[in-house]
């Protein structure tokens, strides 16, 4: 016996679930699988539970993708606007807490039970513990032998994620299929993930664990950020070293200015006046952690002396040591603890409109297995809900 659908969505997770309450409204017999026992996973752990649902400033510059034009269509025809419009519709508090960062006031509970309840409005049939072994093509679209029997449709949506967080269950089902279908697949990396440091540097800085401090970060490409670097035991983490690991190659250094928006020479010149005497580990504390100001005169990198005491050319030597902080990590933490996965089903392979595959009518990509990965912030929810909804309009 074979079950028959109009569109299978393969993946409950943020752009499935956006995906079929789309196409559900549209009138379309819809079935959303997915192989886990939970609907959207992710979204219930993230943004420590609050979901960071979305981000005022959402923009195609925010993304990371080999065509960079690619978003722009999706992100136009559903923004960050219309998802907030749903969530308003739905009584969910939110609060902007930085940058634009949208998260709710109680529990990231508020998004799936939206999410479900307008698929179910819609009339989608969702069905939970079924894991899709092989996909085929026939004539007419597809079949599905799954754990749970055979079913055919004549769209099929893949909507399986990224790698990150195997814990979680994420598989790397959607780029096979992708391949299957003769579509290419860009290698894939753990973006959003904390550098792990080489060891010298590690044996420096780990007893810092636990110390944050604001600082703007720079890639070897010219990429930057100005949020919170956070020193942990296996070596840095804070969003703004989430961030720049998206940017970052191995082998490549990153220059952290310690000191951001502070002309450090006018400082020195000032402090010093008003008090020759102190030690420079006394005056950096007023600036920086105590503790990384300590460290890193035991490391020998700031000499141990008063203000009056130090040389002109010293002090501009001091200056450049903060502001260009350079650090060459050992590698990243990698998908256990990254928040998304670079690289994935290659855009060029399909319609930036629908996300329908070119060469293969009837078979869309959405969300995470796309080679589109945005910035910390609310961007990737975004991109799910915004390619969800072309895809649901289009199936
Ligand atoms: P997913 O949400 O990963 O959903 C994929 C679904 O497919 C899963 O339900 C999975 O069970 C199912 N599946 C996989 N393989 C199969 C298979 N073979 N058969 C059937 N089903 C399958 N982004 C933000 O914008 N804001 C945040 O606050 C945020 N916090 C995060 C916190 C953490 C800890 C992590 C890991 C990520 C976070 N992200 C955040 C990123 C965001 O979660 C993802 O970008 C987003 O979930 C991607 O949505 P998706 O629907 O493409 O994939």
């Amino acid at each position: 016996e074979c079950k028959h659908h109009q569109v299978i969505i393969i993946g409950a997770g943020a752009a499935g679930l956006m995906c079929a309450l789309t196409a559900g409204y549209r009138g379309r017999d819809v079935l959303l699988l997915d192989n886990a026992k939970q609907l959207g996973r992710k979204i219930l752990i993230s943004g420590g539970g609050r979901c960071n649902f979305t981000n005022l400033q959402t923009q195609p510059s925010a993304y990371l993708c080999a065509n960079p034009h690619f978003v722009k269509s999706a992100l136009a025809r559903f923004t960050q606007w219309d998802f907030i419009a749903m969530v308003e519709r739905h009584g969910i508090a939110y609060h902007e807490k930085t940058l634009g960062q949208l998260f709710c006031d109680e529990s990231a509970k508020e998004i799936v039970e939206m999410l479900t309840t307008e698929c179910d409005w819609a009339g989608v049939k969702i069905q939970l513990r079924t894991e899709v072994l092989t996909v085929s093509k026939t004539e007419t679209g597809f079949e599905l032998h799954t754990s749970e029997g055979h079913f055919s449709c004549e769209s099929l949506v893949i909507a399986t994620g990224g790698l990150s967080m195997p814990k979680l269950g994420a598989t790397p089902f959607g780029f096979k299929l992708a391949q299957q279908f003769g579509l290419r697949v860009l290698p894939t990396t753990a973006g959003l993930v904390p550098f792990t440091l080489q060891p010298e540097d590690k044996s420096h800085f780990e007893c810092l664990a636990g110390v944050s401090l604001p600082v703007t970060v720079t890639s070897a490409s010219g990429q930057s950020f100005s949020e919170a670097l956070l020193f942990t035991h296996r070596g840095i983490s804070g969003p703004a070293i989430l961030q720049i690991s998206s940017y970052w190659k191995p082998g490549e250094a990153v220059s952290i200015d310690l000191l951001p928006g502070l002309n450090f020479v006018d400082w020195y010149k000032t402090i010093s006046i008003e008090s020759p005497k102190l030690s420079i580990k006394n005056a950096l504390s007023r600036l920086l952690p105590k503790r990384f100001v300590e460290r890193l005169q035991e490391i020998g990198a700031i000499p141990d002396k008063a203000l009056n005491q130090f040389s002109k050319a010293e002090v501009e030597a001091l200056a450049d040591y903060f502001a260009n902080w350079s650090i060459a990590p050992g590698g990243t933490e990698g998908y256990r603890t990254a928040e998304v996965t670079l690289g994935g089903v290659c855009t060029d392979e399909l319609s930036s409109k629908t996300l329908e595959a070119k060469a293969c009518k009837g078979l869309y990509f959405i969300g995470e297995v796309v080679d589109v990965t945005g910035w910390l912030g609310g961007y990737n929810f975004q991109w799910a809900w915004s390619s969800g909804h072309a895809a649901g309009e289009a199936v």
